[in-house]
């Protein structure tokens, strides 16, 4: 039987990356909907490395499976690192419109602030875990400046504003398998799968 690794997150966008950044992955990546698993936890961490724990820590003890989750935020310099860990819910909105919403605070925000000091960053933790227990965790940073405008129409959530260091465009503007070797979370999961595969199978259980 093949080996199986959880992907724990409920954020539809997020897992498409996932899988796509894993394609190589030589255990079958299972999402939460292939397991009937239709739960949902409070992330009420301190910090991504919190959150991510409670996260994977839920789904991997709901399923009997190690499962890896992911904590994601975009740190703007001026504004002091925020959003940072409260990214998902900036503007008090939940749900459908939530992005929308938070994009349009991040453009209020930033009001006539010229482009040199719009740098902002992506920062991803992702935590790998078995049961009750955290078995290592990895840390993705993608450097780039808050655009005055959004653009394109790919990815998720801050995408169109976000313009990525060393290219003229958004990760929106991005074609989906660019976006995923250079992002935060590609990132991340290079180091994920580095220190998977360094692990011996007997150390985890799996
Ligand atoms: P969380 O990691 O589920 O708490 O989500 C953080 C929030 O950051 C999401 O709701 C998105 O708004 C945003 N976010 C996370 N990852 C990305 C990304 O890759 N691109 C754009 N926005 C993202």
């Amino acid at each position: 039987m093949e080996k199986k690794i959880l992907v724990g997150t409920n954020n539809k966008h997020k897992l498409e990356e996932i899988k796509h950044i894993l394609s190589a992955f030589p255990f079958e990546i299972v999402s939460l909907q292939d397991i009937h698993l239709s739960s949902d936890v409070e992330e009420n961490g301190a910090t991504y490395l919190e959150n991510a724990f409670i996260k994977a820590k839920h789904f991997s003890q709901a399923s009997g499976l190690p499962c890896i989750s992911d904590d994601t935020g975009l740190e703007i310099e001026i504004l002091q690192g925020k959003p940072g860990i409260h990214s998902a819910r900036w503007a008090g909105v939940e749900g459908e419109g939530r992005y929308k919403a938070n994009n349009e605070k991040l453009l209020w925000e930033l009001r006539n602030i010229p482009l040199e000091q719009r740098k902002a960053c992506f920062r991803c933790t992702i935590a790998f875990v078995h049961g009750q227990d955290l078995v290592f965790h990895c840390e993705g940073i993608c450097h780039g400046r808050i655009a005055f405008e959004p653009r394109g129409k790919n990815g998720f959530g801050y995408d169109p504003f976000f313009q990525v260091d060393g290219y003229d465009k958004t990760f929106a503007e991005l074609p989906d398998h660019v976006k995923n070797q250079i992002s935060h979370r590609a990132i991340a999961l290079q180091e994920f799968q580095k220190r998977f595969s360094a692990l011996s199978k007997s150390q985890f259980g799996v």
